[in-house]
């Protein structure tokens, strides 16, 4: 048995993995062997919401492939420029839904905090991808009216940090914020919500181990996965690591056109998944956002593969699928 609380493989790196991110659309085709000619588009739709990935899950693409699962995700294209009816800026109400800076309280119970904007791979389809997060983000304060807004509701007993991606904070900045929601007698569960150990798996490092056992709340890691070839033995020993700790790990995934939008990806997707120790939760419609409409797959025709998946998979590695919907009470569920 390796010591899980032991330092990761490259001590201290991620950080440096993170500033070290690939955000120049030439360098990723290089990268993976593509011709220049996709080169424009790249740029082009780049500068709306720019190119960031992280040179380990570069590493996990196949070369001169432009269908690739991982690159599709990331790699900007000349379909984000066109305008499609019906996709817009906040799909999701969350503007509306914001009770304090960066509180997002839409469903009973548990309440969502947008940590920091940041994240450490740009996901072309992502409904933040237009979010003001600038105006919205409450860290400047150290959460603080976040933090008297849940001290203030007793009914919420869940926390989740969401972003961006909360795992882009540094173990101190975490650790504080932790401290103040652990004195808050009614919240008993912490929800973290972050695609970190899939793209960035150094970040599970010894001190974020730490955190998470030592707090009195009961942790729960929602990762974000949305294709098998994006598990590797970095990601395996990084979930590992966490299952460790106890923490409570589930996946989310969202159904993208030219991705995963087959029933051989989806349960590859949730075999790999719980070979890691991890339950599938949530494969989402896509939000409609503007930029991401070639990313679409219809609602019937997502129903028709979760009926295919209840036929080859134990039914506990069926994801719920769902779409969210904005002013519903929780996710609205499709099949
Ligand atoms: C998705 C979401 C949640 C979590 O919903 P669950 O069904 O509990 O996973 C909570 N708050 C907000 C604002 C959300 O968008
Ligand atoms: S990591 Fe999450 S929040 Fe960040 S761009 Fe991807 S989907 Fe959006």
């Amino acid at each position: 048995m390796t010591n899980p609380l032991a330092p990761a493989r490259h001590p201290a790196s991620w950080q440096q993995e993170l500033a070290e991110a690939v955000t120049d659309p030439a360098e990723l085709l290089r990268r993976v062997a593509l011709p220049d000619t996709m080169l424009e588009a790249a740029r082009a739709a780049g500068r709306q919401f720019r190119l960031r990935v992280p040179q380990g899950y570069v590493a996990r693409m196949r070369r001169g492939d432009p269908t690739d699962p991982l690159l599709r995700q990331v790699l900007p294209l000349a379909d984000e420029l066109v305008d499609v009816p019906g996709y817009v800026h906040d799909p999701v109400g969350d503007l509306d839904a914001m009770t304090t800076p960066g509180l997002l309280h839409k469903y009973r119970g548990r309440a969502l905090l947008v940590t920091t904007g940041a994240c450490a791979v740009h996901c072309r389809y992502c409904f933040r991808r237009h979010f003001p997060y600038g105006e919205a983000n409450p860290a400047r304060e150290d959460w603080q009216a976040a933090i008297d807004h849940l001290r203030d509701t007793p009914s919420i007993t869940e926390i989740i940090l969401s972003g961006g991606d909360p795992l882009v904070l540094s173990n101190e900045r975490l650790g504080r914020l932790l401290s103040a929601l652990e004195g808050i007698g009614h919240l008993k569960r912490l929800r973290i919500h972050s695609r970190l150990p899939v793209v960035l798996p150094a970040r599970v490092d010894a001190s974020l181990l730490r955190l998470l056992s030592d707090t009195r709340l009961q942790p729960v890691m929602v990762i974000h996965a949305n294709h098998a070839n994006e598990f590797d033995t970095a990601v395996g020993q990084a979930l590992a690591a966490l299952r460790a700790q106890g923490v409570t790990l589930l996946n989310q995934t969202v159904l993208l056109r030219g991705v995963n939008d087959t029933a051989e990806a989806l349960g590859d997707l949730s075999e790999i998944l719980f070979d890691n120790g991890v339950l599938p939760y949530y494969l989402h419609l896509l939000d409609r956002v503007a930029g991401a409409g070639h990313f679409d797959v219809p609602a019937r025709e997502g129903q028709a593969l979760i009926e295919t998946l209840r036929t080859r998979l134990p039914g506990y590695l069926v994801p719920r699928l769902v779409r969210e919907i904005a002013g519903e009470p929780g996710k609205h569920p499709i099949a």
